[in-house]
């Protein structure tokens, strides 16, 4: 799938003012600076669609993005930036419990990974929710253009052994991308563009 028509529509804090189309929806999540708003403007080839924000942890916004007018991307706050309030991390959680909550609508969560770093508590534990709370995600490591190949294949072989090890029986299907070199967001938009049909064709 190519993106030729990406406009955005709102954006919430409160997940009953999320626009009630019924369009299949994909989040976008992960901590703070992992490269989010960089990797959805070079899915939807903008170059400010997403607003990389300066200053991270600040904006606590649930952003709708309609794409080819057939579905949304969700921008969704980053999470564990060090310096969040305590008060900031509990807005966090209730919009994100909310959001995942509410929103039928919702196909499958992106998580997205620095492909540098290894397996962080935060997103871990982000994940082990996610899967306790039925939602379908899938991995987006990021930056893949910092790393050498075999660096790249040891980190996600870590990160899928350390999720075998902690909980999971079966990996979430997973995808490395760089927004630097544009790698990658060819496999992400394939996907989404199978499971769209699948909704479609179960209408
Ligand atoms: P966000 O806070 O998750 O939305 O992250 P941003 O998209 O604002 O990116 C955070 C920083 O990482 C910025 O300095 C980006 O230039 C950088 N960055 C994002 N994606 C990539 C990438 O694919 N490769 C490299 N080398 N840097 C990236």
């Amino acid at each position: 799938m190519r993106v030729t028509h990406s406009e955005f529509i709102i954006s919430n804090t409160d997940v009953a003012k999320c626009p009630n189309e019924p369009l299949p929806e994909y989040a976008f999540i992960g901590r703070s600076n992992v490269g989010k708003s960089s990797l959805i403007n070079t899915l939807c080839s903008r170059k400010n669609l997403a607003k990389t924000s300066g200053r991270p942890g600040k904006t606590q916004l649930i952003n709708h993005f309609k794409i080819n007018k057939q579905w949304f991307l969700v921008d969704l706050p980053g999470y564990g930036y060090a310096k969040t309030s305590k008060t900031t991390k509990k807005a966090f959680q209730q919009l994100i419990t909310r959001y995942f909550d509410k929103r039928q609508q919702l196909i499958s969560a992106f998580v997205l990974i620095d492909i540098r770093h290894n397996p962080q508590p935060v997103d871990l534990e982000f994940m082990e929710w996610l899967g306790t709370n039925f939602i379908p995600f899938a991995i987006i490591f990021t930056k893949a253009d910092k790393l050498k190949p075999l660096a790249i294949e040891r980190n996600v072989n870590a990160y899928l052994e350390k999720m075998k090890e902690e909980m999971w029986e079966e990996t979430p299907p997973h995808f490395i991308t760089s927004s630097l070199h544009k790698s990658g967001v060819e496999d992400v938009l394939g996907y989404i563009d199978t499971l769209n049909k699948d909704f479609n064709a179960a209408r």
